[in-house]
């Protein structure tokens, strides 16, 4: 089955308002002509309405990079799903390394998150990644599986194309230390495998993995050449809109 492309930018814990509405300017008519490839931009929440509001008539998927499961409550300083879809996000990350090694977000914690968002029509994309010390015991595809397979126990009905995986490698995301093409296509090819196991062969067709870690203009045709991969979550690389387009244009 052909996979339509995925090229998505995260921004992290950068760009004000007044520099997230120039480069959201700056995308959409070049995002415009990006047949063929989902274009989405994760954005800090204070930017979020503005970027959504932006891009509403557009192919660009305005995204957040948080939230959690609650609708509302006595839950300080978080957001929720209806809070998102009210501001026309229409994806989220879910389980970021950076929220899960900094913030101490868990695999049961994620899976929950990812299950509120499916609910709710939110296009989920889904970190998963191991760390250097992880890879170097040997111990890559331990980690992942398990953050792979918490989530899909927590889904019910799911079709493939109401989720997206990314394998981030933590040792690779703004290192500059990119992986392999053929060790992301192995990490890949593994996570669809275990997709095929646990759900069969539409759902593992269905579902889109990308790879995410220092991919570049310079490096990312290598990678999106691999079989299993279906774009990427590009940080760096993502902040320049120039940068961005061309990575773009090498997922068409
Ligand atoms: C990321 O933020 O998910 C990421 C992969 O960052 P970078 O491209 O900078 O490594």
């Amino acid at each position: 089955m052909a996979r339509r492309p995925m090229m998505a930018a995260n921004w992290k814990m950068n760009k004000t308002v007044t520099e997230a509405q120039n480069y959201t300017a700056a995308l959409l008519p070049r995002a415009a002509d990006a047949e063929g490839v989902d274009v989405a931009v994760f954005v800090p929440f204070t930017c979020l309405h503005e970027v959504g509001r932006m891009a509403e008539d557009s192919p660009v998927i305005a995204g957040a990079q948080n939230f959690y499961y609650e609708d509302s409550g006595a839950y300080t300083g978080e957001v929720s799903v209806p809070m998102l879809k009210d501001v026309l996000a229409r994806a989220v990350l879910v389980g970021h390394s950076e929220r899960r090694e900094i913030f101490g977000e868990t695999d049961t914690l994620v899976a929950r998150k990812t299950k509120r968002a499916v609910e709710a029509d939110l296009l989920p994309v889904v970190c998963v990644g191991e760390t250097k010390e992880e890879r170097d015991s040997g111990g890559m595809w331990e980690k992942v599986s398990g953050q792979v397979s918490r989530v899909l126990e927590e889904l019910d009905e799911v079709g493939g194309d109401g989720i997206v995986f990314a394998y981030e490698p933590i040792w690779a995301i703004g290192t500059g230390d990119t992986a392999t093409p053929d060790d992301a296509q192995d990490a890949i090819g593994r996570i669809r495998e275990l997709l095929r196991e646990e759900r069969g062969e539409d759902f593992a067709d269905g579902v889109r993995i990308l790879y995410g870690g220092s991919v570049k203009p310079a490096n990312v045709a290598e990678i999106m050449g691999q079989n299993d991969v279906d774009g990427a979550l590009v940080g760096g690389a993502s902040l320049e809109v120039d940068s961005f387009v061309e990575l773009i244009e090498a997922a068409r």
